[in-house]
């Protein structure tokens, strides 16, 4: 957590952050982008800042994503792209390092020479020491996304809420690049997002969101403040709960 004290309107002490990979790309849709990276450090640092305990899940589909392995087999092309989400890891924790913070990185598929396998209790004291733990290799399992990953590791490190960073700003009751009449929308139900079959998570995390209740703030990374906004109540993107 930071030492600026600067907590007490933060309505959250612990939060897991879900940064989509394409989050990191930027306008290049592909790869890491420095100076996005630069710009998500310090919206993570700036809450950090506030005394927060942050974990963040990153996700790998600015480098590969397992239904891009088109005539792969599934498992193998979702093993690439659980290595994928350790690049953008280890990215993120040096640029997170780069400006002084303490962070741990640990995945869900040993790789020791590279960063800690994920053990729920020394990342909830890591978080507990002030360290941003960063989670990598979702859950290890094919078949499963980062999003996933977000719902069970804030379930299992009793995170209060998911916040979830997208290229876009919210929830839409349709898809906003198609059609532009699309209407943003404020809350909606996790039983909403089910039926209605919103494209916003998949539905493994979202019904483990929903028995857990875990609420999730879905919300766009351009606004440079963002996350800070979202931990301090104010009313940005869409929230499911
Ligand atoms: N993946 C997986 N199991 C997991 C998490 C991720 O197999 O528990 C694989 C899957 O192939 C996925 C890829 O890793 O497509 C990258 O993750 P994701 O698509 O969730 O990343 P994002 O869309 O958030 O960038």
């Amino acid at each position: 957590m930071g030492d600026n004290n600067s907590n007490s309107k933060a309505v959250y002490n612990r939060v897991v952050i879900k940064l989509s990979g394409e989050a990191l790309a930027g306008s290049k849709g592909f790869g890491i982008d420095n100076d996005v990276l630069d710009m998500v450090a310090d919206q993570i640092i700036e809450v950090y800042n506030m005394g927060l305990q942050v974990a963040v899940i990153v996700g790998g589909g600015n480098i590969w994503r397992g239904r891009s392995g088109i005539g792969m087999d599934r498992s193998t092309a979702d093993y690439m792209g659980m290595l994928a989400t350790v690049i953008n890891a280890l990215a993120l924790q040096d640029a997170l390092e780069n400006k002084d913070i303490q962070t741990r990185v640990q995945t869900a598929i040993e790789m020791r020479q590279i960063a800690e396998p994920y053990i729920r209790r020394k990342a909830m004291r890591h978080l507990e020491k002030g360290r941003v733990v960063i989670f990598a290799c979702g859950t290890g399992n094919p078949y499963f996304s980062t999003d996933t990953t977000a719902a069970l590791r804030a379930a299992e490190i009793d995170a209060e809420v998911i916040l979830l960073a997208k290229n876009v700003d919210g929830v839409y009751d349709d898809d906003p690049r198609k059609n532009p009449n699309a209407k943003k929308l404020d809350y909606i139900s996790y039983i909403d997002v089910l039926n209605r079959g919103l494209n916003v998570m998949d539905t493994t995390a979202i019904s483990l969101c929903m028995d857990n209740k875990i609420p999730i703030i879905v919300f766009g990374l351009a606004d440079n403040h963002s996350i800070r906004d979202a931990v301090l109540g104010k009313k940005i993107g869409t929230t499911i709960e």
